[in-house]
């Protein structure tokens, strides 16, 4: 009898741990095929034709991708590297390697399900199944206690609600061997420019490591939450766990129960507490694609107005992305977020407020421009917020809660304190 062989189509969803896509392929098929596509659109590359590395997003990418290589080779596996679109090469590839059915997991944003459903047409032609799973959210949408079509827009009910209704399922183990598809040429990663050494390394390796850091630590950033909120100068604790869970070297179930674990050894904590809110935040916006689709925020860009020549409008928006507009804060946060693709989310408000209510451009170029730049750039989180900002998202209550005069008067003072911005 012909044996099942199940191809694992990996995207953002880099990892071993809590990967239902990959237990079941194993589960489900005599042996599995593993496979990477770097897409050659998705990159700008040297004179010399390499792709340019130096961006930190295709950095933290290429080092995710090689780790999820070294992981599933130490249980037996391996990862096929293909350079090319999925459009292009996946048909060939389940032709040749007779594959029965092909697994990966449903993302929201317009770029990515438009690939997921052009290959499911390649796919249906050649009556070989794609099968969709849903593992990049801490609740998965089964146990939301609403239907996708009724999730509260209002975040604060969406929070209330999922809290006291849904539960958050436990993690799945990390498969211990892996039967592979025989193959004798695995691929060999798209030639790039050499890696500079981040501050944020990627793959699923680093990101558990930078996880537990965060707990081992626990107590102390406990303590010192406490003496500086006793100064009236509160903290805000920023994880930095955002690039890992971006590309899925972390999933979001793993982070949260990590700080379960922390709250039962440590106590309870306002940290640990913001750490599940923002788990909430990226959930919210995550749904709110799914529920709106393109309608999330169509309406606010045919209302996009500014009264600026080409020239001039150019010419701002230069200054802006370079961290040339004059206002210290903005510049130095622009800087960052140029040299290290990461921000933090008080200072990711604070440049986009400058854009958006002071410089009065247009919200759609920031967002892209942080699309192109940030290391954990995820569609839904990033247009979201985006969208927040510019007063056009779909939460009423943000517009209230989002104190706009404030941002615009820190800034106008120079003395704007992080802590004071909140989500
Ligand atoms: C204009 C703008 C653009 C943004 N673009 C992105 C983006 O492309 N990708 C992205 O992951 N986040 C984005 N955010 C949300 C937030 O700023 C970052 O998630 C956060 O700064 C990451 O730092 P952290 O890991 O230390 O977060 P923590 O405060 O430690 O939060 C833990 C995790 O919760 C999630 N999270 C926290 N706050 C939010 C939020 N408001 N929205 C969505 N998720 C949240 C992140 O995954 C984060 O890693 C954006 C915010 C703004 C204002």
């Amino acid at each position: 009898m012909k044996s099942k062989k199940i191809l694992v189509w990996f995207r953002n969803d880099l990892r071993l741990h809590d990967n239902e896509m990959l237990v079941e392929a194993i589960a489900k098929s005599d042996s599995i095929l593993p496979v990477y596509f770097f897409d050659p659109s998705h990159f700008e590359y040297t004179e010399e034709g390499k792709i340019n590395a130096e961006n930190n997003s295709v950095q933290f990418l290429i080092q995710s991708v090689a780790a999820l290589r070294n992981s599933l080779q130490r249980i037996g596996g391996n990862l096929l590297i293909i350079n090319g679109s999925p459009e292009d090469r996946m048909p060939a590839l389940v032709e040749q390697y007779e594959i029965s059915e092909v697994y990966h997991h449903r993302e929201v944003a317009t770029k990515e399900t438009t690939v997921s459903s052009n290959v499911e047409d390649l796919l249906w032609k050649l009556r070989i199944n794609l099968k969709h799973f849903i593992g990049h959210t801490l609740y998965n949408k089964e146990d939301l206690p609403f239907p996708i079509k009724d999730i509260p827009d209002v975040f604060a009910q969406f929070k209330k609600k999922t809290e006291r209704d849904a539960i958050v399922k436990g993690c799945f183990l990390s498969p211990e061997t892996i039967n592979l598809v025989d193959i004798e040429d695995w691929g060999e990663f798209p030639d790039h420019s050499s890696l500079i050494s981040p501050d944020l390394i990627g793959g699923e390796e680093e990101g558990i490591r930078h996880l537990n850091g965060l707990f081992e630590e626990g107590a102390e950033i406990y303590a010192r939450h406490n003496s500086r909120a006793a100064n009236a100068d509160k903290y805000v604790f920023s994880s930095k766990l955002s690039p890992w869970l971006a590309l899925g070297c972390l999933s979001p179930r793993k982070v949260y129960w990590a700080v379960k674990n922390a709250e039962r050894k440590f106590g309870t904590n306002p940290n640990f507490t913001h750490l599940i809110l923002g788990l909430l935040w990226r959930d919210y916006f995550r749904f709110m694609f799914k529920k709106h689709h393109v309608n999330f925020f169509t309406d606010m860009i045919s209302d996009v107005q500014h009264s600026l020549s080409a020239e001039a409008y150019d010419h701002q928006l230069k200054q802006w992305k370079d961290g040339n507009t004059g206002h210290r804060l903005v510049d130095q946060h622009m800087a960052e977020l140029n040299q290290s693709g990461f921000i933090s989310h008080a200072s990711r408000l604070l440049v986009a407020t400058f854009l958006v209510h002071v410089a009065k451009l247009n919200w759609i170029d920031g967002a892209i421009y942080f699309e192109q730049k940030l290391i954990d750039y995820s569609p839904a989180s990033n247009w979201g917020n985006w969208a927040n900002v510019a007063n056009g998202g779909k939460d009423p209550r943000f517009k209230n809660a989002f104190d706009l005069d404030k941002h615009i008067k820190l800034l106008d003072q120079e003395i704007y304190d992080p802590s004071s911005a909140s989500a």
